[in-house]
């Protein structure tokens, strides 16, 4: 029979125990992980590498798979073990018994009396890491964003924010404007006052940087957006969400499909362009033809090993960064991470 402190310790949830541990919480992530002590998903990806199940009983860590429920994110804090391992094990369970009862979530056990003997010394929980909060939006949050955006119709609405971007893309040299609508690679930022932004969004940038361009992770999951200006102001032209991009790249559906392992060779023509930043990227992206190169757009930080890891052995990539030393110097990085799979050619788009 299970005892009845198991039974009320069971009550309290995963949030909950986790804040009670020092850890962070933010956003159905939980880190540092209890069983391996990874703080971040990874090396571009700075959540919390500990997921939390929606109805707060469950955890498990991205990193190392761990996986319990709130006894055991408790049981491995103080013990190392999950709690269910601890069978038998008195002194390890009475130390779980005494951080529950001291809390006010379980009877306290009995020996816990003044004439008992103490208990093993429960070791101070870990102090929170002093990391800033993670940059990155949750999925569900930019994909909503995305799907309340409006789409650049160059056939019209009187929409400020649109009309500026339509003009924005016609206004430059090469770009079929048509093409981006039709390959939905940009949308319009809706009115703020008629759909609410999200917290990591500046309201004050609609209608200014109103063009907003998804990026994507490393296994094509749309990750965050490249907002463009699009009132002919020439002061930051370009702003990443939150002042980052680390990880995130632009891509084509074509792009789109290498990253997502289905490259399709009746579209695909067997090339990578890497180009640097939106106007490049949508002039190239939207060139008319098929079978056609899969385009990527980047910028400081933004392709990574994971990226290069998608690109099929023996694929020729042409890297068209810009023509300054800023652009030769990710041309060099870029070609770094696909040698020598991948034969690379520096090009000048
Ligand atoms: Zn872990």
């Amino acid at each position: 029979m299970t005892p009845s402190w198991l039974d009320a310790a069971r009550q309290v949830n995963v949030p909950t125990v986790a804040a009670a541990l020092g850890r962070k919480v933010a956003r159905g992530r939980l880190s540092p992980c209890p069983a391996c002590g990874a703080e971040k998903v990874g090396h571009d990806d700075r959540r919390g590498p500990v997921g939390v199940t929606l109805d707060g009983k469950g955890w498990r860590c991205h990193r190392c798979q761990a996986s319990g429920d709130a006894l055991d994110l408790v049981g491995r804090a103080l013990t190392g073990k999950r709690t269910r391992e601890l069978a038998g094990d008195h002194a390890a369970l009475a130390a779980i018994r005494d951080w529950y009862s001291a809390r006010g979530w379980c009877a306290p056990a009995p020996s816990t009396s003044p004439h008992a003997r103490p208990l093993r010394r429960v070791p101070p929980p870990p102090p929170p890491p002093s990391e800033p909060e993670p940059s990155y939006p949750e999925p569900g949050e930019v994909v909503s964003l995305w799907e309340a955006c409006s789409r650049v119709d160059p056939t019209g609405t009187d929409l400020p924010p649109v009309a500026l971007s339509v003009a924005f893309l016609l206004s430059r040299r090469h770009l079929w404007a048509p093409a981006v609508a039709d390959l939905d690679l940009a949308r319009v930022l809706p009115n703020p006052e008629a759909h609410p932004f999200p917290h990591w969004l500046p309201t004050r940038w609609w209608p200014t940087w109103a063009l907003a361009v998804p990026t994507w992770t490393p296994d094509g999951r749309m990750g965050g957006f490249r907002f463009r200006r699009v009132d002919g102001g020439r002061k930051r032209k370009e702003l990443p969400h939150l002042g980052r991009s680390g990880g995130l790249v632009l891509a084509c559906p074509v792009a789109l499909d290498l990253l997502r392992g289905t490259p399709d060779r009746a579209v695909w023509d067997g090339t990578v362009l890497l180009v640097e930043g939106v106007p490049d990227f949508m002039t190239w992206a939207t060139v008319p033809g098929v079978p056609r190169p899969a385009v990527f757009g980047i910028f400081q930080g933004a392709w990574t090993a994971e990226h290069a890891a998608r690109i099929p052995d023996g694929t020729r990539v042409a890297v068209g960064t810009h023509n300054d030393p800023q652009g030769n110097h990710y041309a060099d990085a870029l070609a770094a991470t696909l040698a020598p799979r991948c034969p690379c050619f520096r090009v000048r788009p």
